[in-house]
């Protein structure tokens, strides 16, 4: 169990989110205030259109509050310049989509390596490090194989990979299995869960799909761009491994 006094990983306090489309105003967000502890597993569970991306994409960095504020330990998110931020989330953030976003020429290995490279590894490191991530999702032995020669459980293995292979500190994860069959779906979520506690990492995971939230300590539900109810499960520690 997390301590209440504990000083949260990162703190948002009354964001709002409002795109503007010619004359007409779409409030993604509305307000939203939260902590998330460092090690918490939190999902934000809501329909499609109630601001789950919108909420993912301004915490990590992708996008810009229209208020409010996105503090991660003590670096403010919102006020981070293009720069500052491609800098943050090299070192800090790993992202899983729904629809792996693989480059199709590249192999496994890598695409699990692309991360590395944008932060100038040597190559030697990044091929080992690579390869740890990939035997890490159970994918040891595909280092060579396309995306089009894998499945989409496979694709998105790779995708984890690439995520976890920098030693993030928060992994995003937006409908990560959205694109799967449910026993793939089960597969993958527990690949994810496993590696996130591994690591020691903080999660934020969105879905619609209430079976999906229950892998999280934390289930928020999110609906028309606030969040309206808060469900907290407790730390599910494993079972014996
Ligand atoms: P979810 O991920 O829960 O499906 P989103 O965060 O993508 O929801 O979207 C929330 C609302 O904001 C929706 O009404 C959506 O149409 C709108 N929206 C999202 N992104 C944009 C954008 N770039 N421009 C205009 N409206 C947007
Ligand atoms: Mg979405």
């Amino acid at each position: 169990m997390t301590e209440k006094n504990e000083k949260p990983l990162i703190r948002v306090d009354h964001i709002r989110k409002v795109y503007r489309m010619g004359q007409e105003k779409v409030v993604a967000l509305d307000d939203v205030t939260l902590d998330i502890q460092s090690g918490e597993m939190v999902c934000f569970l809501g329909t499609s259109g109630s601001g789950k991306s919108t909420f993912l994409n301004m915490v990590a960095g992708l996008e810009k509050p229209t208020r409010g504020e996105i503090w991660i330990g003590n670096i403010p998110i919102h006020k981070l310049n293009e720069t500052q931020v491609t800098l943050f989330r090299q070192k800090n953030i790993g992202f899983i989509f729904q629809a792996y976003h693989l480059i199709p020429s590249m192999t496994a290995l890598e695409n699990v390596t692309i991360p590395l490279t944008f932060r100038g590894v040597e190559k030697k490191k990044r091929l080992r490090a690579g390869k740890a991530a990939l035997k890490s999702v159970g994918l040891e032995g595909y280092e060579n194989r396309k995306p089009s020669q894998m499945s989409g459980g496979q694709q998105q293995r790779v995708g984890i990979a690439r995520a976890l292979v920098g030693n993030p500190r928060i992994l995003f994860a937006d409908e990560p299995t959205g694109n799967l069959d449910s026993g793939t779906t089960r597969e993958v979520m527990e690949i994810i869960v496993k590696q996130v506690r591994r690591q020691g990492m903080t999660l934020i995971l969105v879905s619609h799909d209430r079976t999906i939230a229950e892998y999280a300590d934390t289930i928020l539900t999110i609906q028309d761009g606030n969040i309206v109810n808060r469900e907290v499960r407790g730390r599910r520690d494993e079972e014996a491994e």
